[in-house]
């Protein structure tokens, strides 16, 4: 079993880089991608406990993007190597753009009468800060009962508190992963949120054109129809599929590392064995 797909708490995950690590090993993973939110931090700092441990540890990022006016993620596997310049300053505006934001929602926040600071939100998260540090900080201030709450009521999108974040155009991300020797996947793309299939299919194979190189077929909130209809996407699209927990942590409780929700994931080492062998070159 592996996973290509979880967060430590460099980003928005739970659990340090060392505790995923051992916690991979318990988990009896043959191999495991960090894919935090604009960060590299988590996985350098896994990198030499996964060799220690004698763990196959994959190089990933998971960035949020635009694409018909929606947020979309891409995930970006591989980079390792030597990402470009220009993916390193990219990524140096995300972290920014972020930080940017999280001063807006703190003065919103204010403004509703939640006297909570960015710099106590900020003690709760290591590189990166968003909004699961926000939820945490309100339940710990008592603002809110729960971090669902705080989501919910202030959070999440739409919610009261709620700022958008400046984002890169999709095609754009994708040109600059792929420049610097990564390989691009569409992640969890049941959110898209397309119940018509023939606008979803059309979707994804518009983004696809646009270079993208896989698809995760396997994921948490993927019904066992989802996972056949997007490995039917891949051979059709000539996507390479992929596949992970989408791993928070207390973050996101219900999702086990490898397993997924309810034991849904069951991802075989050939899924990590043909995305290295389409891509030697990436
Ligand atoms: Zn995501
Ligand atoms: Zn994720």
């Amino acid at each position: 079993m592996i996973d290509l797909h979880s967060h430590t708490n460099a980003s928005d995950g739970t659990l340090s880089p060392t505790q995923l690590i051992a916690l991979a090993q318990q988990q009896k993973l043959e191999a495991l991608a960090i894919t935090d939110h604009d960060t590299f931090e988590g996985y350098d700092d896994a990198l030499p406990l996964a060799q220690a441990a004698g763990l196959d540890l994959v190089c990933g990022i998971e960035v949020s993007t635009r694409f018909r006016a929606k947020s979309v993620h891409l995930l970006g596997y591989f980079l390792n190597g030597n990402p470009s310049e220009d993916f390193r300053t990219w990524l140096l505006l995300l972290q920014e753009s972020r930080r940017e934001r999280n001063k807006e929602m703190v003065v919103k926040l204010n403004a509703m009468g939640i006297g909570i600071k960015l710099a106590e939100v900020e003690m709760l998260g290591r590189s990166i800060t968003g909004r699961p540090h926000f939820a945490r900080a309100m339940v710990q201030q008592g603002y809110c009962k729960t971090t669902e709450e705080a989501f919910k009521t202030y959070l999440g999108e739409g919610a009261r508190a709620y700022v958008e974040r400046r984002e890169i155009m999709l095609p754009d991300a994708i040109a600059l992963v792929r420049e610097s020797g990564g390989v691009p996947v569409l992640a969890h793309p049941i959110r898209l949120g397309k119940e018509d299939r023939t606008i979803e299919e059309k979707w994804i194979s518009e983004i696809a054109d646009a270079g993208l190189l896989g698809l995760e077929v396997f994921h948490s909130d993927h019904a066992p129809a989802d996972v056949e209809r997007y490995q039917r996407y891949t051979r059709k699209l000539q996507l390479a599929p992929t596949g992970g927990s989408d791993y928070h942590g207390d973050n996101k409780p219900d999702i086990q590392l490898g397993e997924g929700r309810k034991k849904n994931l069951n991802i075989p080492f050939a899924v990590l064995q043909n995305l290295r062998d389409s891509f030697p070159n990436q």
